[in-house]
């Protein structure tokens, strides 16, 4: 029996949008005995809203067996003051964090999502006040460095671009909290009480989950939906060690490689 580490965005759904098979997918994944968590790095819903969308779609779960990047921040950042430029929807997440606008200890970059919320997430006014604080002492954490990501209407930009322009601005490194960092598949592997060479990542994304995971010696498959692109693929050193056309062929695929 091995233990899964599934990603969600691309992988279960795109903009909401379910991909075919994959309730059936878990539910033959725990009936065959596999231990199962749900890593994603989705930033702008809370973990049980997440939860919940996925329970939508037929997918069996618990909040607990889902991880998400405002959690990981949560738990790094408790106690200190943050000024973060995140979502406002998962600014419940970020217990034990004191938000604040200026004087800060951390500054904390979320994600983008599909709303003009974004917009003002990342406007100018809230990068500059950012830089200022980094330029006077304060850490860079950023839940993600997403390049992209896919929705119904093709690739959006992320929220990989802000930090990126801070990084620059600021001359500094952020610390990324979310996949592909090291106390974020720690974590997971932790949850699940596994090795990492008798654990599977399974993702559409061939840098933060098929790179990540096979940096941190777990074995890879990746799924050709969400954001998966042949070219990238090819171009790319990364080579997972399985890929197939959906999650929906997973259980089958395992049973045959394990
Ligand atoms: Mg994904």
């Amino acid at each position: 029996m091995a233990a899964i580490l599934l990603d969600v965005d691309g992988v279960f759904h795109v903009s909401g949008e379910p991909i075919a098979g994959g309730a059936d997918a878990v539910r033959r994944l725990r009936a065959n005995g596999h231990r199962i968590r749900f890593v994603t790095n989705n930033t702008t819903r809370s973990r049980a809203t997440l939860a919940e969308e996925l329970r939508a779609m037929g997918i069996e779960l618990d909040n607990e067996e889902l991880q998400t990047t405002p959690r990981a921040a949560a738990e790094t950042l408790a106690g200190r003051r943050v000024l973060a430029l995140t979502m406002h929807a998962i600014v419940g997440e970020l217990e034990g964090i004191e938000l604040v606008g200026e004087d800060a200890e951390a500054v904390l970059i979320g994600g983008a999502d599909e709303t003009p919320e974004t917009n003002l997430v990342f406007s100018y006014m809230n990068l500059a006040r950012a830089f200022h604080e980094l330029e006077a002492g304060a850490q860079l954490y950023s839940l993600h460095k997403n390049r992209w990501w896919q929705t119904r209407n093709g690739p959006l930009l992320d929220a990989g671009v802000f930090v990126a322009g801070l990084e620059y601005a600021a001359d500094t490194d952020a610390v990324v909290l979310g996949k592909p960092s090291t106390p974020y598949f720690e974590s997971a592997l932790k949850a699940l009480d596994a090795d990492p060479s008798l654990t599977w990542m399974v993702g559409d994304d061939i840098e933060a989950d098929i790179g990540g995971a096979a940096a941190h010696g777990m074995k890879t498959v990746l799924v050709r939906t969400g954001k998966f692109r042949p070219d990238v693929v090819e171009a790319s050193r990364t080579r997972p060690d399985g890929i197939i056309s959906s999650i929906a062929q997973l259980p089958d695929w395992l049973e045959e490689h394990l």
